[in-house]
């Protein structure tokens, strides 16, 4: 019997990037005991890793933004399919959420009259994103770890003990969600806690709790080529779907246009858009700024078309229009894919980026300091004085648990998801600087949800001893040489796959197969070769000890990464478009029947679940909820007309009688 850590709380909220953190930061506000788990260590989530901004509109710097504007601005970035009662809550609370966090004690860059400074990012149309310089993620998750210490000092003086009401579990990772009896009369399979390991001691770790948000973050390392980190493995997609919830937009994968493409070690670190934000522009071989022939229908009028409009746009965007290297990210990576594709790319497969000619070099490093920084000491480049190669890298998942809008809840109860780990809100493409204001916005809501969903228990529900040692079983696995154990199907031994290989692997064909640009036969071909690397993962074995073992790690990751695999890949599959992030080469236009229609990835209903290590993953389609008719009449009836079919916008103002 394997000896269990265990601990007792009333909100467990896994990840501690900004979703988790805000959302413990309101739970804990409203009298609750709350637990932080982490698999790094405390600080280094991927929301440090923000560079560009938190996108509010604020007005600071064009008092003709308003959350109406953002709200558009967002839906148009999404291309019509996000959670329109998202996007409206985000638009609308952001701003607040800003001002909230100097509250806490950050210091974001200020105007000249002393306001909070806003930069300009692709899609949105003022400049809207509030800023530290371009280490605006560092300063948010600083800002809200400095919170939970002031919230644990004011413990220790009420009680003498600083974790009374909230602690941190950093490099603990969790491997499964634990659910009360499937025949509770008032909520079956209801959340109770959490399994998990410490990283250090391969300890097990059991978490008793009525409420859980997931905060864990993206998928990006399925991906070859990706500016994510290690800890993007798609946990908290995968903890949700074991435990019954289902996720959508899964086939929307956000490649950002700009990651390193030199020397090779660095390939898929991101350029941040605050350096076209700031006037940096795009550039092929020829020399050509290329974007101005890359302006999709949906927003010809909005661009400028000449270089000197789009130059003069930086200083007087009342009187032109913004420059095409500001469209939205999907729309550049798919004009840079061409660029390299036709010959007219740079010498390591990426086109250019060019600020220094563009800006002195003092204020280059004063605005852009770590992409000075990156540049000089990853690749030899000084980019005030020549310009940067870049293309396409893996970024940002806009698919994700399938969350009530307003708190944040999955359809299991108890079971909140907020930030990069939710689905919804993004739409098919999200726009820069629209995830930290995302994390704050519903960061809190999840918080304050599953702070109300505590109070309103008359019992919590009792974990169950069987799925404890199922899921200690399924923790400990690896460790057994490749044969059926409870759950398990394979009962073939051997040598047994090292994951390290599997990964590679995984990470290739995603690229090469469900990457930037999609057909049908490479969609099939993904599930296909999915399909033989599910049979391989169940075959994973690991040689060594529990104490830090990261081949174990990675083998855990793995089942994460291959289910969230399988859901992006037949959800790809599925979607006969393109839009935003889901490019079909096969089916090039965007279609207003699919607009309507949402993927809902969920485990197969029949015995599926019987699989411990890997469930079956079902994709399905569902219906779109269609807009509140008063937010639909914030856009104009023809452009709409791009998107939507004539029945659904009956509803709107403008149309014909
Ligand atoms: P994270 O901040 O990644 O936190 C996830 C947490 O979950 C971590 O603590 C991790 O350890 C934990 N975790 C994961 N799995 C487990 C598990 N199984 N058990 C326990 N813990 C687990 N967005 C913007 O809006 N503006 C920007 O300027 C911007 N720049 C970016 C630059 C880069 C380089 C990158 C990569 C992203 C950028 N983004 C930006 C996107 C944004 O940073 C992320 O979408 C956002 O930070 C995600 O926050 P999160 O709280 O959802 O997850």
């Amino acid at each position: 019997m394997t000896e269990i850590e265990r601990h007792d709380y009333d909100v467990l909220v896994i990840g501690a990037g900004g979703a988790g953190l805000r959302a413990a930061i309101e739970a804990r506000e409203r009298g609750l005991r709350v637990a932080i788990i982490c698999k790094s260590l405390f600080g280094k989530a991927h929301t440090v890793m923000a560079e560009g901004g938190c996108a509010a509109a604020m007005g600071n710097v064009n008092d003709n933004d308003s959350w109406q504007v953002h709200f558009r601005d967002t839906m148009r970035g999404g291309k019509f399919l996000n959670n329109w009662r998202m996007a409206e809550l985000h638009a609308k609370e952001a701003p607040d959420r800003v001002w909230e966090l100097e509250t806490y004690g950050a210091l974001f860059d200020r105007t000249g009259d002393g306001r909070i400074s806003q930069r300009h990012f692709g899609g949105h149309t003022y400049p809207r994103l509030a800023h530290v310089g371009d280490r605006t993620g560092l300063e948010l998750l600083r800002t809200m770890q400095q919170r939970i210490v002031a919230l644990q000092q004011d413990d220790h003086a009420a009680t003498g003990d600083y974790e009374a009401r909230l602690r941190v579990f950093a490099e603990c990772t969790v491997t499964e969600l634990l659910t009360g009896p499937p025949d509770d009369p008032d909520r079956p399979g209801a959340v109770a806690g959490a399994l998990g390991y410490w990283r250090e001691s391969g300890r097990l770790v059991q978490f008793s709790a009525p409420a859980v948000v997931l905060a864990t973050g993206g998928i990006g390392k399925s991906f070859q080529v990706t500016s994510n980190s290690w800890e993007y493995t798609g946990d908290g997609h995968a903890l949700a779907l074991r435990a019954g919830a289902e996720l959508i937009d899964m086939e929307f994968v956000q490649f950002h246009p700009t990651g390193m493409v030199w020397p090779p070690s660095v390939k898929g670190i991101l350029v941040t858009e605050g350096v076209r934000g700031d006037g940096g522009v795009l550039k092929n071989s020829d020399g050509k700024r290329f974007m101005f022939d890359y302006v999709p229908d949906v927003f010809k009028g909005q661009y400028a078309d000449t270089e000197d409009e789009a130059d003069r746009w930086y200083d007087d965007q009342e009187n032109n229009r913004r420059t095409p290297d500001l469209l939205p990210r999907d729309e550049v990576a798919r004009a840079i894919n061409t660029e390299v594709k036709e010959g007219r790319g740079s010498p390591h497969g990426g086109v250019y980026l060019d600020i220094a000619s563009r800006m002195p070099a003092d204020e280059i490093r004063r605005r852009l300091p770590s992409m000075y920084h990156q540049f000089k000491e990853l690749a030899d480049v000084d980019i005030t004085a020549e310009p940067m190669e870049v293309g396409p890298t893996c970024h940002y998942v806009m698919g994700g648990i399938h969350v009530d809008p307003d708190t944040g809840q999955s359809r299991v109860p108890g079971l909140f998801a907020a930030g990069e780990c939710a689905g919804g809100m993004h739409g098919s493409n999200r726009l820069g600087g629209n995830s930290l204001s995302d994390l704050l916005v519903f960061g809190r809501r999840a918080g304050l949800g599953a702070a109300d969903y505590v109070s309103g228990l008359d019992h919590r529900p009792a974990v169950q001893p069987a799925d404890v040692d199922a899921a200690a079983w399924m923790t400990l696995a690896p460790f057994d040489p490749p044969s059926a154990g409870p759950g398990g199907t394979d009962a073939a031994a051997g040598a047994g796959e090292n994951p390290y290989t599997l990964h590679a692997e995984l990470q290739r064909m995603m690229n090469d197969l469900v990457g930037i640009i999609r057909t049908e036969s490479e969609a099939r071909d993904a599930q296909e070769r999915l399909g033989e690397l599910r049979g391989r993962v169940r075959q994973v074995f690991v040689e060594g000890h529990r104490q830090y073992n990261p081949g174990w790690h990675l083998a855990l990751d793995l089942r994460n990464m291959l289910m969230v695999s399988e859901a992006v890949a037949s959800s790809a599959l599925l979607r006969t478009e393109s839009r935003g992030g889901h490019t079909r080469e096969d089916h090039p236009g965007l279609d207003p029947e699919w607009r309507q229609r949402v993927l809902v990835t969920h485990l197969a209903r029949d015995g599926g679940t019987d699989d411990l290590v890997l469930p079956q993953v079902v994709v399905e389609p569902g219906e779109r909820a269609p807009m509140r008719p008063d937010l639909l009449a914030l856009f104009d009836h023809a452009e709409l007309e791009k998107y939507y079919t004539d029945a659904e916008l009956t509803a709107h103002p403008g149309h014909p009688a």
